[in-house]
């Protein structure tokens, strides 16, 4: 797994791109400068890695649009040693790039392919999140509460349980929606309190019930 000068390039190029579209937070930028996306794809794609696009992965899913990490990213508003729960790993692209702003990350994924695939993988690039196999819509409710919870596919309603392993003070960064989804921020102010924000329509692969072997 080689990272070339000419991989670092093609990534300034691609925070260049994100900054103009709007992403300000130089840890958030730097997080994208940092994290050797090529590397999640398969080596006959790897030209696509550096276009600020979602692109399809094994069993059927997707690794998100860079532009689209950055921003959910960007909205946690994460501090270095806060604790993280990330609902579909995926690619583990995400995962990386929440470890690169200084989150200790929480990640889990429903489908056992990718689960196994990216826990593999990840650390060999030196990630060390922690992994999960499970139904996200239940959280991990024996590692919450979280200071920020990041849900990275859609979904169809906001999970109760994942409300309530947010900290006070804490965040909640959800795409909510059926065929397409509103970037929805929820805070938590109290116990029983909780602000909600909405950043605006985004596309993502549905969140599903259960679990897929
Ligand atoms: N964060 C990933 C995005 C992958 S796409 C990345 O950076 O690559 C969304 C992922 O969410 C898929 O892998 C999908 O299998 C997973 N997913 C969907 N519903 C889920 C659920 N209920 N619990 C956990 N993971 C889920």
């Amino acid at each position: 797994m080689i990272d070339t000068y000419r991989h670092k390039g093609l990534r300034l190029r691609l925070v260049d791109e994100i900054e103009r579209k709007g992403i300000t937070d130089s840890n958030v930028l730097s997080a994208i400068g940092n994290v050797p996306r090529h590397l999640f794809f398969e080596s006959s794609f790897m030209q696509f890695a550096y276009q600020d696009k979602a692109f399809p992965i094994s069993a059927g899913q997707t690794i998100s649009q860079p532009y689209t990490v950055a921003f959910q990213t960007q909205l946690l508003k994460i501090k270095s040693g806060d604790k993280v729960l990330e609902v579909g790993t995926g690619s583990g692209y995400q995962a990386a790039v929440l470890i690169e702003v200084g989150a200790k990350v929480y990640t889990i994924e429903r489908q056992k392919e990718l689960y196994n695939k990216t826990s593999t993988f990840l650390p060999r690039l030196g990630y060390r999140p922690l992994f999960f196999y499970g139904d996200g819509y239940a959280g991990l409710p024996k590692y919450g509460p979280f200071d920020h919870i990041i849900v990275t596919a859609g979904a169809p309603y906001i999970p109760e349980d994942l409300l309530t392993q947010i900290k006070i003070g804490g965040n909640m960064v959800i795409p909510v929606g059926d065929k397409s989804q509103n970037m929805i921020r929820i805070t938590r102010i109290s116990a029983t309190e909780f602000d909600q924000e909405d950043f605006g329509k985004f596309a993502f692969v549905p969140m599903l019930k259960g679990t897929a072997k």
